[in-house]
């Protein structure tokens, strides 16, 4: 961080910026030239306050050179980060793509998903027992139930179970029976979530919020790993843009962005990014594309019936179809997918 004296500062402002900055654990290197003086931060500046700095008398304006979040900053951590889901490897050559329906339904409806897309080579299993609605008088999830049903799908496929917390009381109960567990876009600037969640051991699928910017969504990650948990996947669900035929914009140059950024394994969510079922599969191959460490996909049943996003959920049919698409432009890319 850099900090610009005024023209007219007093060598007691210049002291007490200093006292400042060093307060935030830095170590003050100043310049002094002809018409203007700058305080420059050596160390690690993440503990200074900008918006203080900048209201002191003498400050004219602070600007910062390096990005905010360390932990999650590609810079301090070269190498991809894997993180290892139950298993299954996310971030590594091999794309990982996790499927299932959006809420947990039934015991049919979810065993009956699981062996599908496993059978079709998903990696792990998604599916909402707690759901964040919009609305208190749509369907909410069937919480408890549908954690248990989620075991049950786990114990006919072997597959890992990813599943969205909505409030630090259901912790422990996720702890003990889930993967990973899935903070929604909603919940991704909740931040006393974010720190709960960084004390457990269980891996984070953080997804984009709805509104959020590159460095707000890797600022939220980095509250999960100030806390020690490392293991956090990051997900572009679609962002909020003046445009209403889609349910969200895929943003998929934040695939990019971030990749270059962090070394978090980044996957990319087309269902909810387009809210249409017969976009998922053209998105989902433009974001392997990308560069995407993985995907997540809604697949469901019986779509029309679906309690919770119908409209972009895929059949098991067509998630194989999905697949069958994905595998030689994965080796096209140099990664693969599992068979
Ligand atoms: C979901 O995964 O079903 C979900 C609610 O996603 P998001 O938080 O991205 O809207
Ligand atoms: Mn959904």
């Amino acid at each position: 961080m850099v900090l610009i004296m005024r023209p007219d500062f007093t060598g007691k402002q210049l002291e007490t910026a200093i006292r400042a900055m060093e307060e935030g654990g830095v170590k003050v290197m100043v310049s002094r030239g002809a018409e203007t003086t700058i305080l420059g931060a050596e160390g690690d500046s993440s503990r200074l306050d900008e918006e203080r700095l900048a209201q002191l008398e003498g400050v004219e304006r602070v600007m910062r050179v390096s990005e905010p979040y360390k932990k999650a900053n590609r810079k301090y951590h070269p190498d991809n980060s894997v993180i290892d889901i139950g298993g299954v490897q996310v971030g590594g050559n091999d794309l990982a793509v996790i499927a299932g329906p959006c809420s947990v339904e039934s015991e049919e409806q979810m065993v009956g998903v699981a062996e599908a897309v496993k059978a079709s080579g998903a990696a792990a299993l998604r599916g909402g027992a707690y759901k964040p609605r919009t609305s208190p008088y749509a369907f909410q999830g069937k919480g408890m139930e549908g954690i248990r049903l989620l075991l049950e799908a786990k114990n006919a496929t072997g597959l890992p179970i990813v599943t969205e917390l909505m409030s630090p009381d259901q912790l422990p109960l996720f702890e003990d029976c889930v993967d990973v567990i899935q903070i929604g876009a909603r919940n991704m600037q909740n931040f006393d979530l974010l720190k709960k969640v960084g004390r457990s051991k269980k891996p984070v699928l953080l997804k984009r919020g709805l509104s959020s910017t590159i460095e707000e969504w890797l600022m939220s990650a980095e509250y999960i790993m100030s806390e020690g948990n490392s293991r956090v996947i990051l997900c572009e669900r679609g962002i909020r843009t003046f445009e209403t035929f889609t349910r969200n914009t895929l943003d998929l140059s934040a695939v990019l962005a971030v990749k270059n950024q962090s070394h978090l394994p980044v996957i990319v969510d087309p269902s909810h990014a387009c809210g249409k079922a017969w976009m998922v599969e053209r998105m989902a191959m433009a974001a392997v594309a990308a560069g995407a460490d993985g995907l997540i996909v809604e697949v469901h049943n019986d779509p029309a019936n679906a309690l919770c996003d119908g409209a972009q959920s895929i059949t098991p049919a067509q998630f194989d179809s999905l697949m069958k698409r994905l595998r030689p432009l994965a080796e096209c890319i140099g990664r693969s997918l599992r068979a």
